[in-house]
């Protein structure tokens, strides 16, 4: 029999308006001309006011598809152009069931020009999610069988965010998580450790059986990082303290790590094993938490390995990703043995699931493992093509 061969890589470029903002709104909104994308300070990151990514799909001779997601919320064109024009050409009439070598392949392409990160990290992680999608599809299995089977048949999550403004206004939304059933939450904070210790308290207050978690974002040095962990400690049932320093400050973790219990959160800017193995080993991150879509589902999975070999547990990242990078995070959720939780994003999976041709079943309390072969879903084509041309 011929074995099978990629005969097309084909790019979609997308950019959805969407009600809702995710993390809440952005930037002035009686400026008539916003600009296309703003930072929310003390936040230093730009963000878009629409949900941008990027979807890579893999075509054998005989029609057979697999699709990928950059998780790429800013400039989505520019991955796009390094799939075209960089990983298409080393894919075209390669069999797609060798998913690793053809995934260690693309990586060395423009490894020793230090381009294991950013845009190129965006493109790889697409074309990998694809990869293992396709080759799902041409075996008739779901990708956590290819990768050795599921630990669990549902992937618990939190919620991430409260989007509103005061902290009246979080704690009445929390509340009506709380009544919903929801038992953990995480605050997208970084206003200061005074600031961000009233929300939390004010959050307890109106929903005290949920257990809490806090997104720094980056925002803080040592000293208010510190403060602020202690402050944590001393209200009780927070679960981690996530990105609170610099992201490239990795003795900065590990020092605030030494002096505070709760478990330091990393890993969503991470992009591979050799990034994160320096973190485990220095015990800068006590849980970590790779984005499916920025790593690529091989990657993601030798993360996860090395956290387990430290001992440490794995909580993948979701923030924008669409519908693909849903199912390729539940994939991998599946099949990661030390596996806290998966973040769940209230805002994003009403926008996530438009690109599907049926809803990835779930919600707040958690999704079941899509069974179907490949990622287990089905991406809506004449959807996503009339998208893109809007974009
Ligand atoms: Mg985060």
């Amino acid at each position: 029999m011929t074995p099978p061969r990629i005969a097309a890589v084909d790019c979609f470029v997308l950019k959805l308006p969407s009600a809702e903002r995710y993390l809440g709104p952005i930037g002035d909104s009686a400026d008539p001309t916003p600009p296309a994308y703003a930072v929310r300070p003390p936040w230093r990151s730009i963000y878009s006011p629409r949900f941008e990514t990027l979807l890579v799909r893999l075509s054998t001779a005989d029609g057979t598809s697999g699709w990928g997601e950059a998780l790429a919320p800013v400039a989505p064109e520019v991955p796009a152009e390094v799939v075209r024009r960089l990983l298409a050409p080393a894919l075209i009439g390669t069999d797609p069931r060798r998913v690793r070598p053809l995934s260690a392949a693309l990586r060395d392409l423009m490894r020793e020009r230090g381009h294991l990160g950013g845009h190129q990290a965006d493109a790889l992680a697409a074309v990998d999610i694809a990869l293992w999608d396709l080759a799902g599809r041409l075996a008739g299995l779901p990708v956590h069988e290819l990768l050795g089977g599921a630990f669990r048949e549902h992937v618990p999550t939190y919620v991430s965010g409260l989007p509103r403004p005061t902290d009246a206004e979080r704690a009445a939304l929390a509340a009506e998580w709380a009544a919903k059933g929801v038992d953990r939450i995480k605050l997208h904070l970084g206003q200061g450790p005074a600031a961000d210790l009233a929300t939390v308290d004010a959050v307890r207050a109106a929903a005290p059986q949920v257990r809490l978690a806090v997104d720094a974002h980056w925002a803080y040095d040592l000293a208010a990082a510190t403060r602020l962990a202690r402050g944590l400690t001393a209200v009780g049932g927070v679960e981690f303290l996530e990105a609170p320093l610099a992201p490239e400050d990795l003795t900065g973790h590990a020092d605030l790590a030494r002096r505070t219990d709760l478990p330091i959160a990393v890993g969503e800017a991470m992009r591979h094993r050799y990034e994160i193995l320096p973190w485990l080993r220095q015990r800068a991150v006590g849980l970590v938490q790779p984005d499916i879509a920025r790593t690529g589902i091989t990657e993601a999975m030798a993360i996860a390995e090395l956290a387990a070999a430290h001992h440490v547990a794995t909580a993948p990242h979701h923030s924008v990703g669409l519908g693909v990078a849903l199912a390729a995070g539940l994939q991998v959720c599946a099949a990661v043995e030390q596996l806290t939780y998966f973040e769940y994003q209230p805002t994003t999976t009403e926008v996530s699931q438009r690109i599907l041709t049926a809803p990835l079943p779930g919600g707040p309390d958690g999704f079941p493992v899509p069974a179907g072969p490949g990622l287990g879903i089905e991406v809506d084509v004449p959807t996503v093509t009339a998208l893109a041309e809007e974009s």
